[in-house]
């Protein structure tokens, strides 16, 4: 054993330390303090329109791509090291999606008529067509921006389904496990949310479920596998118990990539769910998106779809009986339409959704094709039991799927996460679900190979051995140390004319 390696037998760690760009106290300064010459505008707008100076930053293409470097050597990426923040499925978007979504044929404005816009109605259709074969779904919408998004859709979905049947049902059932947006999109469609306790191995237990639900009921969420990485096993007698009681089953899609190609939530009972695309699918996030989160339903329930939704115009005449002219591609129609469905919940985004975000995930999943999503998930999962297995860690329950949640027992997790960053870790995500104590939920992706997983092992395994000071002064490697996050959180500026304005 070499004098680097550590006393306690314990893999070493690599250590990682992040640019600093600064001057005095000042980081790289903003492009507006840079060049923040005032420019005259003279022209023929209105008075009312038009300001007596505008403020454009004026720099030389190199020093442009000196700035953006800098910032992003500042910053911690999927491209700078692991990313294993558990339920977000951070990984490494592969450059060819940008490639596609970068083709000039994918700029579009949102307006041309569908007539014009054939191609992008075709892969929009397609895209519709892959997400509810991967979903086991009888159809899609793309229209909502995100996971959150998706969730409120898709159960503003359950309530017009359960309406339109004269139906009045006033809760949501959700486990106490579950992502916080679960609860917070059963609340703004207007529901009571009634919590669900899990069992002792995690899981939802039978007995709660029975005594949670009744005729009240509207719908169940539930992500499987769960937060905690595990697959609800008894996921059919949960269906009909909701079922039984005429509640609808929710699917919180954050987590397919566990699933991928190997299981589908509607063979396991779900009737709604949604894709986190920016997640699954290949488009990078954080940091506020953009992502996509279409909503996928059983047959009965795509009536209730927000508008405007896509279809093959051939699909229309059959369903309704309409013929003639606009069902003919060559009268002036072209095969793909916009249409709004019968009952439809309305409109939950401006257009049709982030298409750019759409063009990402479509391109990935055709490159990939069934056995590489399948492959892409089979990976992921022995990813997390793989690392799982090689920390110094207690982690409850197993096996695990795409991700396992590790407590950091005595030590605050938080410090513990941020430690990770002295070692070119992501710190994982912390303290969530709160079932388990001191949480730290891991979710190395698919997209590690074993050395990689080796490092956040060590990683891991030397935050752990930390001692209390260091822990609580970490990250000391990073260009910004420990923050003060309750003031980050309840005082953001949030643009360079607040910091100004001070
Ligand atoms: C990320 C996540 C969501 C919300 O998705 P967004 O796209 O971030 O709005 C919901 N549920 C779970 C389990 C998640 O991890």
């Amino acid at each position: 054993m070499s004098d680097d390696e550590r006393a306690d037998g314990g893999r070493r760690p690599a250590t990682y330390d992040q640019a600093r760009w600064t001057r005095g106290d000042e980081y790289e300064p903003l492009l507006s303090e840079k060049h923040g010459e005032r420019v005259e505008v003279d022209g023929p707008l209105p008075d009312d329109l038009t300001r007596d100076e505008l403020e454009l930053p004026g720099p030389s293409e190199p020093e442009l791509a000196r700035h953006y470097t800098r910032l992003s050597q500042m910053n911690y990426g999927v491209e700078s090291g692991p990313y294993p923040l558990g339920s977000c499925t951070m990984k490494y978007n592969p450059k060819f999606t940008e490639d596609v979504a970068a083709l000039p044929s994918a700029a579009v404005h949102p307006d041309r008529v569908d007539e014009r816009a054939q191609g992008i109605l075709a892969a929009m259709a397609r895209l519709q067509d892959y997400l509810g074969r991967i979903g086991g779904m009888g159809a899609v919408s793309l229209q909502p921006p995100a996971g959150a998004a998706g969730e409120f859709t898709g159960i503003l979905v359950a309530r017009a389904y359960h309406e339109h049947r004269g139906d009045e049902r006033s809760e949501i059932v959700v486990p106490d496990t579950a992502h916080g947006t679960n609860f917070a999109s059963a609340a703004m469609a207007g529901y009571d949310v009634v919590e669900l306790p899990s069992g002792e191995d995690g899981r939802v237990d039978l007995d709660a479920l029975e005594a949670a639900v009744s005729e009240e009921t509207a719908a169940l969420m539930l992500t499987n596998p769960n937060t905690l990485g595990l697959f609800e096993r008894d996921i059919e007698e949960i269906a009909h118990v909701v079922h039984d009681a005429g509640g609808l089953l929710y699917y919180d899609g954050a987590n397919l990539n566990a699933l991928l190609g190997q299981a589908r939530p509607g063979d396991m009972g779900f009737d709604v769910m949604h894709f986190n695309l920016h997640k699954t699918f290949a488009t990078p996030h954080g940091g506020g998106g953009p992502g996509a989160g279409p909503v996928g339903v059983r047959e009965e329930l795509a009536e209730f779809l927000p508008t405007p939704h896509v279809r093959e115009r051939e699909a229309r005449s059959a369903s309704d009986g309409a013929s003639g002219e606009r069902s003919d591609p060559r009268a002036g129609g072209g095969e793909y339409e916009f249409y709004e469905p019968e009952h439809t919940v309305g409109k939950v985004h401006g257009f049709h959704g982030n298409w750019l975000v759409l063009v990402k995930a479509l391109a990935y999943i055709a490159r990939l094709g069934d056995e590489g999503l399948a492959d892409a998930s089979a990976k992921a999962v022995l990813n997390a039991n793989y690392l799982a297995s090689q920390i110094d860690y207690e982690v409850p329950h197993g096996p695990f799927h795409h991700e396992f949640v590790a407590s950091a027992g005595d030590q605050d997790a938080a410090a513990v996460a941020k430690r990770m960053l002295d070692y070119g870790v992501h710190p994982p995500t912390t303290k969530w679900p709160e079932i388990v104590d001191e949480a730290l939920m891991t979710e190395p992706t698919e997209v590690e190979n074993k050395q990689t997983l080796d490092d956040l092992a060590a990683a891991f395994d030397a935050a752990r051995r930390d001692d209390d000071e260091t822990l609580e002064s970490a990250p000391n490697r990073t260009t910004v140390r420990r923050i003060d996050q309750a003031s980050a959180a309840r005082n953001p500026r949030l643009s360079w004319q607040a910091l100004d304005e001070e």
